[in-house]
């Protein structure tokens, strides 16, 4: 492992870029450092009567843009250090999707696993309270969402908390997004991070040139892919991943890693681990070991959506992977990274391969402040006009449309498809945008993403006037 922390790493990798730009070296220490970062303590009563301390912090990376937002991860080596690398990285990622957010992230240091739901939900209402006093949540301020151990119940807690104290509680709802749907979130969120991953992978194969720099056929179908992780991104990732066509080879979860060359059936994995509490085991599988184990096996497109820092200068040269779409934040180090850049393997990095949370989320933010689900005005109308279109066609061809084709073409977008479609344009522009910015300066993808972010930010810091 290198000797780098996770902030360090993510700015030598910010260097590396900012090294082609020639912005000043003050704008670029101003887009670098974090801006805010409130650490706290608090009491918990666990159920059993004693008291126990709980760490937490919030970390705002910029207020280029407000609202700041970022997740809020739930672990037992959450730390101060790695809370302001989520955020940094959270900045570069909005900027890259043109999501005008500047970026945050929250920690809770505990695991989980080792709470009962009331206990995570006293701590979940006291962390909002703390954030709220000291003015580190709200809709214009900065908003939370989910992240590794928590989703949708704990955003339902803390948008509860916010508003028994919210200072404006017409907008109090777009406190925090990646809600259950019944509490003001959108159809999609859930989702989003793992689709968004797959319209990532999706893309890089399109492109006939570099597929043959990997020595791969263009598109999905057919190639093998292996994912390290199976919680919202990776469970995601994989399925929409399936249904496009890759197999899925290998898999991992924290017990351990199987492999079947010949393909695994996702639900049918995860019905295995439902039912004996680990994947391992899995009928007609091979057990590779433990849970980094998957990162080494033989396949075109790895997926490592689990935890920062799996790839390193320990096992980055073993790596078979052509193509790794990074699902998880931090996954390769900069060791690593430096390594596989050697390689030749093409990587889409976090900041943009894992977009597609933050993207759904200002979409769900957006439907919040605007009190409306995407399309309700609109949808009869869409369809009236589809059903003139498609009655003109008849006529002009005098061929009727059977049934099926009939409803399709007619029924308008429902607010999923609307989310959706708005997630796949946002990944196909900004995998564009990235390889269009890695072409023209020879670089790589994830040193492209990261120029393109800064010049994103040094933009705005101009149009405030910061910089002349
Ligand atoms: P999650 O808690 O839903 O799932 C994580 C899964 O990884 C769990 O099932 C856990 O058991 C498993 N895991 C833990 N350590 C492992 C290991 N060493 N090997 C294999 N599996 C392991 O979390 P998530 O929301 O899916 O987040 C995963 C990663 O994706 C994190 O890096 C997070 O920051 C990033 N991310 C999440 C989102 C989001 O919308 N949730 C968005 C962008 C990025």
């Amino acid at each position: 492992m290198s000797q780098l922390s996770f902030f360090e790493q993510v700015n030598r990798m910010f260097d590396r870029a900012a090294s082609y730009l020639d912005h000043p070296k003050g704008l670029i220490e101003q887009i670098r450092m974090v801006n805010s970062v409130y650490r706290m303590e608090f009491p918990l009563r666990r159920d059993d009567g004693s008291v126990e301390t709980i760490e937490a912090y919030r970390a705002e990376h910029s207020h280029h843009k407000l609202p700041t937002k970022g997740g809020i991860r739930y672990a037992d080596y959450v730390n101060e250090d790695e809370v302001m690398a989520l955020a940094a990285l959270m900045t570069y990622k909005c900027a890259i999707v043109d999501v005008p957010f500047g970026g945050a992230k929250g920690g809770i240091k505990v695991n989980s696993r080792d709470y009962s739901t009331a206990e995570l939900e006293r701590i979940t209402r006291r962390y909002t309270f703390e954030l709220a006093k000291k003015n580190f949540i709200g809709p214009g301020i900065d908003v939370p969402a989910p992240d590794y151990g928590s989703g949708p119940r704990e955003m339902a807690w803390i948008m509860d908390t916010y508003n028994q104290i919210a200072p404006d509680p017409l907008n109090a709802i777009a406190c925090v997004t990646g809600k259950p749907v019944g509490q003001g979130g959108v159809r999609g969120r859930k989702e989003a991070t793992g689709r968004g991953v797959y319209f990532a992978v999706r893309e890089a194969c399109t492109f006939e040139d570099d597929m043959a720099k990997l020595g791969l056929t263009p598109g999905l179908p057919g190639k093998t892919v292996a994912v390290q992780g199976l919680g919202n991104v990776g469970y995601h990732a994989a399925k929409f991943i399936e249904e496009g066509g890759g197999k899925l080879v290998g898999l991992s979860e924290i017990e351990g890693s199987i492999y079947n060359a010949d393909g695994l059936d996702l639900e049918s994995v995860m019905a295995f681990r439902k039912e004996t509490g680990s994947i391992v085991g899995y009928p007609g599988s091979t057990h590779l070991g433990d849970a980094r184990a998957v990162l080494e096996c033989a396949c075109d497109v790895l997926v490592p959506a689990a935890l920062e820092g799996q790839i390193t200068r320990e096992n980055a040269a073993r790596i078979q992977a052509k193509l790794i779409a990074e699902g998880a934040n931090g996954p390769v180090d900069a060791d690593g990274d430096d390594i596989l850049r050697e390689k030749g393997v093409l990587i889409l990095p976090d900041i943009y391969a894992n977009a597609g949370g933050v993207t759904v989320s200002y979409f769900e933010w957006l439907r919040n402040l605007q009190h409306v689900r995407f399309g309700r005005m609109s949808k009869r109308s869409e369809q009236a006009t589809q059903e003139r279109i498609v009655q003109a066609v008849e006529r002009a061809t005098g061929t009727p449309f059977d049934a099926d084709t009939r409803r399709e073409l007619i029924h308008g977008a429902d607010e999923v498809d609307l989310v959706n479609s708005g997630l796949e344009d946002t990944m196909i522009a900004a995998y564009h945008e990235i390889r269009d910015v890695a072409k023209q300066y020879n670089v790589d993808l994830r040193t492209a993403a990261f120029i393109d972010a800064i010049n994103k930010v040094a933009v705005a810091y101009g149009q405030m006037g910061i910089w002349p």
